[in-house]
């Protein structure tokens, strides 16, 4: 496993379009160069340069379009749009912004029964279109429920809408919006599609001072006909969580394409920076920084590669991207705060910078725990499995590696994602675990049965499993099992070496150790509790030769291999 550098990025395993789309998207942006990249940004300056770019490549159309609406070119493939996720995320959130809201936008499309929609869309992306996504109103944050934009029925078959919309990417140019409402008379859900090129579209502002446009929007007496509904009632409700169901996944990919252009900037800054006689990544801690950023990088590729494959296997009786999912997004990209953290202690004042991607970076990796459902919410989704991925190791089928080209098409099939979430078979991490062998994974082994007993012995009420504080605090934990539980069976694919794995897994004996504590300060524990908290705590392995043949070798080797073109 390597992190990516785009100028020495080889994606000959892929099909040869894809490896097209990357290449040429590469060029884009190593031929704006880093000043102008910088430039705009901090002019906020709307990227039609992008757009004709995506444009004139067909990029949307094939990376976009499941295989039955396109032509031989195009499928909806997560495996290769990992690939162009973190491609984007390593040139600007902002980039990679109009990106996802084009996937969310056309979710609730893709997931209809409106043939003529579909058709229509494909033709749109074909021709360049990017697309919205039109649930979240002002008023109402993670309350779908209390949304206030409706639709009446003015005679058979035609509608009108009314209403606002607030944080809608794309809001200023899309082909179409999926809007998300609710029928005026009966209340019930329904999904359907608006042009901002209509009279009766409003748009108010930009609520954001970014490159990327986050619309306030409203309808005044939008008409639609049958033709601009999408869905509605039950279906309309699913087609909303289970677009933000599989489009969350890719915020873990723009956290690793920031996170691993923050890296090489700061390791070549640092590496060069000579104090006291020294280059200043000869200190120990930043020695220490270093290594741990890397580490962490190294595992959220890992992690994130594996549950893309949970993804792609997902069908009506295998759903564990439930779980896998919600932890891309939560875990990923709060790693990825994890890094640039790391890396800003190591080059100080000068990640404030205005000439450095990473003055960008320090802004943007914020965004990715908040959107599309916060950190908060997708924990509380994750410890919905305690029980069934702790204690009851249901059987479930190994995963293969996907990595020839197909269609995603359950995604758009899924329905309901809400419902028995429980009762998923996950299969037995034990076993998973039991085949690895490196000091600091054995020390993580000992932390994790130390945690099943704990979680016994905490004998959580219903009452506790409802308190988001303390349940924040005990999904840290069962969420590190998990994440290094598929961190290993990438291993298993990719033959990592067992010095990598080492590393990984040290920094997770100390984030371990760390959650422990923060656990065993929550009030609700008794003395007792506390104490078998802390009986988790353990000391990494650390041998100094070793840590010193890791560095040089796989950290400090990377100094000076990638910048962006100036
Ligand atoms: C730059 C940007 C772009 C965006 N783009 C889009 C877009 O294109 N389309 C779109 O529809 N939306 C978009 N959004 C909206 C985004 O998805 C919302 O920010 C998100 O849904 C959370 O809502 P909120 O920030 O208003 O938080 P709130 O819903 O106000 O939440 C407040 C707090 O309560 C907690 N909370 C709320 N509900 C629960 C719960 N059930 N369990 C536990 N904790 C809970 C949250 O964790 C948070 O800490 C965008 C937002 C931004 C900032």
């Amino acid at each position: 496993m390597e992190l990516l550098n785009p100028k020495r990025a080889d994606y000959s395993f892929l099909d040869l379009e894809t490896q097209g789309i990357l290449k040429e998207t590469i060029n884009f942006f190593e031929k704006k160069g880093k000043a102008k990249l910088k430039d705009e940004d901090h002019k906020a300056v709307w990227y039609d340069d992008f757009l004709h770019h995506l444009k004139s490549h067909k990029i949307f159309y094939q990376l976009l379009t499941p295989t039955t609406y396109g032509d031989k070119t195009t499928r909806f493939d997560n495996y290769r749009n990992c690939y162009f996720n973190e491609v984007l995320g390593f040139y600007g959130l902002s980039y990679w912004y109009t990106w996802q809201v084009s996937i969310l936008g056309l979710g609730p499309i893709w997931n209809s029964k409106n043939e003529s929609r579909k058709k229509e869309t494909s033709e749109e992306l074909k021709s360049g279109g990017v697309f919205g996504f039109g649930l979240s109103e002002r008023e109402h944050g993670a309350d779908l429920i209390g949304s206030e934009m409706v639709v009446s029925e003015v005679s058979p078959g035609k509608y009108i809408a009314n209403g606002k919309k607030y944080y809608i990417g794309n809001g200023n140019v899309a082909s179409s919006i999926s809007v998300f409402g609710k029928n005026s008379k009966t209340g019930k859900f329904i999904f359907f599609s608006v042009r901002p090129n209509h009279p009766n579209y409003k748009l108010i502002q930009n609520v954001v001072f970014s490159q990327k446009f986050v619309a306030e929007f409203e309808l005044k007496d939008y008409p639609l006909e049958e033709s601009d509904i999408l869905s509605k009632d039950r279906e309309a409700w699913d087609a909303a969580l289970a677009t933000v169901a599989y489009a969350k996944y890719n915020l873990g990919w723009a956290t690793i394409g920031i996170a691993t252009h923050s890296f090489h900037e700061a390791l070549n800054h640092s590496s060069n920076r000579r104090l006291f006689n020294s280059a200043v990544t000869e200190f120990p801690h930043i020695k220490g920084l270093f290594t741990d950023a890397y580490a962490r990088l190294i595992a959220m590729r890992m992690f994130s590669f594996r549950a893309c494959d949970y993804m792609k296997a997902a069908s009506e009786t295998d759903r564990r991207y439930l779980l896998f999912n919600p932890m891309v997004k939560m875990k990923v990209t709060m790693q990825g705060e994890e890094v640039i953290n790391h890396l800003w202690d190591a080059i100080a004042a000068r990640g404030f910078e205005k000439d450095m991607y990473f003055e960008m970076a320090t802004r943007d990796i914020r965004m990715l725990p908040k959107l599309e459902g916060t950190v908060h919410i997708n924990m509380m989704l994750v410890n919905q499995f305690l029980q069934s991925y702790l204690f009851d190791k249901k059987p479930a089928p190994k995963v293969p590696f996907f990595k020839e080209p197909s269609n995603d098409s359950f995604l758009f099939q899924q329905g309901t994602t809400t419902k028995g979430l429980k009762n998923i078979p996950l299969g037995d991490y034990e076993e998973v675990y039991s085949k690895f062998n490196t000091p600091n994974l054995n020390i993580f082994r000992e932390q994790l049965s130390a945690y099943k007993k704990l979680v016994e012995y905490l004998d959580l009420s219903k009452e506790d499993q409802t308190d988001i504080d303390l349940m924040l605090n005990v999904g840290e934990l069962l969420t590190l099992a998990i994440y290094g539980q598929l961190i290993l069976e990438y291993a298993e694919y990719d033959k990592t070496d067992s010095e990598t794995l080492d590393a990984i897994f040290k920094v997770f004996v100390k984030d371990f150790s760390r959650y422990t504590v923060q656990l065993s300060l929550n009030h609700k524990l008794n003395v007792a509790k506390q104490e078998l908290c802390l009986k988790l705590v353990k000391q990494p392995h650390h041998d100094e030769d070793e840590f010193e043949k890791f560095y040089r070798n796989k950290v400090l080797a990377l100094k000076d291999s990638y910048s962006m073109n100036p």
